[in-house]
């Protein structure tokens, strides 16, 4: 029997994270004949890892954007749960921390714009109103993009 069959519905090149994704979805959809193509001898493209002296580093994903909780899911969190793939994600309650050494600035950014805006209202007094309004923007253009996609 031949490696490949002579025909597929769907040949995608490249096993990164978009090719495999993409095969889950047309496969969640009823397309069985996929078949992906990567050049390198694993899949994951950028997404890898490697391991020295029994360490397993991560060279790229350290964090996972777009999850959102249970009952009210982003874009990724979506899509992982149409796939049926059921991870336990544990949020980060404080993802950021800004330091500007010259203006003794070092905030750290807490989960959640209003609470996010607040942050840096401490550190920069009376800023709050503008920063909240402009995360609420940068989430209306977030949305925007998931209606366009
Ligand atoms: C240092 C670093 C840190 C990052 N951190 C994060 C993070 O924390 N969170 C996050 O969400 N994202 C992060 N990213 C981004 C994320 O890793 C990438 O956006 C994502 O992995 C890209 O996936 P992709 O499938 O689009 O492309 P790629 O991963 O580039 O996959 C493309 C695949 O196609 C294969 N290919 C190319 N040409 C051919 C060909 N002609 N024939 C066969 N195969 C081919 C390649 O070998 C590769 O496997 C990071 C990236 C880097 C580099």
């Amino acid at each position: 029997m031949d490696f490949y069959k002579p025909h597929y519905d769907v040949v995608i090149i490249g096993g990164g994270l978009a090719g495999m994704a993409s095969a889950l979805q047309l496969q969640a959809k009823g397309v069985k004949d996929i078949l992906i193509l990567e050049k390198h001898n694993m899949p994951g493209g950028l997404a890898t890892d490697y391991v020295r002296n029994g360490f397993e580093m991560e060279a790229s994903l350290h964090e996972m954007m777009s999850i959102g909780p249970k009952n009210a899911r982003l874009k990724v969190g979506r899509f992982f749960d149409e796939m049926g793939v059921d991870v336990n994600w544990l949020p980060v309650p404080e993802p950021y921390r800004v330091v500007v050494p010259k203006a003794e600035i070092d905030a750290v950014l807490h989960d959640g714009y209003e609470q996010a805006a607040r942050d840096v209202d401490k550190a920069c007094p009376g800023t709050f109103e503008k920063v909240y309004e402009l995360l609420k923007l940068c989430r209306r253009v977030y949305d925007s993009m998931d209606t366009i996609g």
